[in-house]
C-alpha cells in the first residue's frame, strides 16, 4: 500500500508566477510518480496580503497545465480552530510563552542570525515587569537539528542562528506560518513535503513544533527556486508576470527541460490538453529528484521564446 501523501500550498497574493508554477510542477511529479495523493491548500492565513481572485486563478492554472489534485481545496483561513488547539497543547507542555517585545526591539538587542536578527531571549523567564504580551513564542529546547533532506542530503540546521525561539503567534493575534504549516500537513496526513529551498530555515522550526505537539514529521525535498534578472528570487514584488495559460504546453516544456527531465523539446509548437498530458506523461516517467539543478532556475529560461 502506498503512503505517500504531498501537497502545494500556494498563498492567494497573485496568480501563478513562474517561479510558482515551477513549484507546482515538481511537487505534483514527486507525488504522481510514487503513485501517491497531491492535495492543494490555499494558504490565505494572512488575509490583508491576500488579492482578490488570485485562489481562484491559481486553481485555473493548475487545471490548464493538467496538475489534478486530490480531495477537496483546503483553505487555511478556515481552520483557524485547529491552530488554537495547537497552541492550547503547547501552553499546557509549556513549550510557549509570551513576548513583550517588538521587531525593532529585538533588533535592537544587535544579535545577527542567519535570517535577519536572533531573538535575545528577553522574556523567556517571564514578561518585564509593566509590559503585555504581542506575541507567543516558542522555546527553542534544542539548538542542533540534523535533516535528511531528499535532494540536498544530511544537513545539520542551528535553531539559535535561525532566529532562537520564533513567533507562533503574531502581534497581530493571526497565527504565524510555521504553525500553521505544521498543524495543517499533519491534519491532511501529509508524509513528503515538496518546497523551495528559501524555506529549508523553515525544517528545524517545524521539526520542533512536531516534536512539541507529538506529531510524526513528513519527510523533505527542497528545490531550486526560480530567479529573477536581480537573482532574487522570482515575486511578483520583482516583476513576475503570470503564467500564460493560452501556451501552456510552450511554458510547460520549458520548465519541464529547467528541472532536468531529458529530451524534452522545448521549441514546442503544439497546444491544447493532449500536448499537455504528452508532456506529463513523458516527464512521469523520467522524474528523479537527482535531476533536479543544483542552482537556481532562471526566469529567463523559462520564457517561450518569440
Ligand atoms: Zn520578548
Amino acid at each position: 500500500m502506498n503512503t505517500y501523501v504531498g501537497r502545494f500550498a500556494p498563498t492567494p497574493s497573485g496568480p501563478l508566477h513562474p517561479g510558482s508554477l515551477t513549484a507546482a510542477v515538481i511537487s505534483w511529479l514527486d507525488a504522481r510518480t510514487r503513485q501517491g495523493r497531491w492535495h492543494l491548500r490555499i494558504d490565505d492565513i494572512d488575509r490583508p496580503r491576500e488579492v482578490a481572485g488570485a485562489a481562484d486563478d491559481i486553481l485555473r492554472t493548475l487545471d490548464a497545465f493538467g496538475l489534478g489534485w486530490d480531495g477537496p481545496v483546503v483553505r487555511q483561513s478556515q481552520t483557524t480552530p485547529a491552530y488554537e488547539e495547537a497552541l492550547r497543547a503547547l501552553e499546557a507542555r509549556g513549550s510557549v510563552f509570551p513576548c513583550a517585545c517588538s521587531r525593532q526591539q529585538v533588533a535592537d538587542a544587535g544579535i545577527a542570525g542567519w535570517e535577519g536578527p536572533v531573538y535575545p531571549g528577553t522574556c523567556r523567564r517571564g514578561l518585564p515587569p509593566g509590559r503585555g504580551a504581542r506575541t507567543v513564542r516558542l522555546r527553542i529546547e534544542q539548538r542542533y537539528w540534523t535533516i535528511s533532506d531528499g535532494g540536498l542530503g544530511a544537513l545539520c540546521l542551528d535553531l539559535q542562528r535561525l532566529g532562537g525561539d520564533f513567533v507562533v503567534r503574531r502581534a497581530d493575534g493571526l497565527f504565524a506560518y510555521q504553525l500553521a504549516t505544521v498543524v495543517d500537513d499533519n491534519a491532511l496526513g501529509v508524509t513528503d513535503v515538496v518546497r523551495g529551498i528559501d524555506l529549508l530555515g523553515s525544517v528545524p522550526r517545524q521539526l520542533h513544533l512536531y516534536q512539541a505537539l507529538g506529531q510524526l514529521a513528513p519527510s523533505y525535498l527542497h528545490h531550486p527556486v526560480v530567479i529573477a534578472g536581480n537573482r532574487l528570487k522570482l515575486a511578483k514584488s520583482s516583476g513576475a508576470h503570470p503564467v500564460d495559460r493560452r501556451h501552456g504546453a510552450a511554458v510547460l516544456a520549458r520548465v519541464l527541460s529547467a528541472i532536468g527531465i531529458p529530451g524534452v523539446d522545448t521549441g514546442f509548437a503544439a497546444t491544447g490538453p493532449s500536448a499537455i498530458d504528452a508532456l506529463l506523461k513523458h516527464a512521469r516517467s523520467h522524474w528523479r529528484p537527482e535531476l533536479l539543478p543544483t542552482r537556481p532556475i532562471p526566469a529567463a529560461d523559462l520564457d517561450r521564446p518569440g
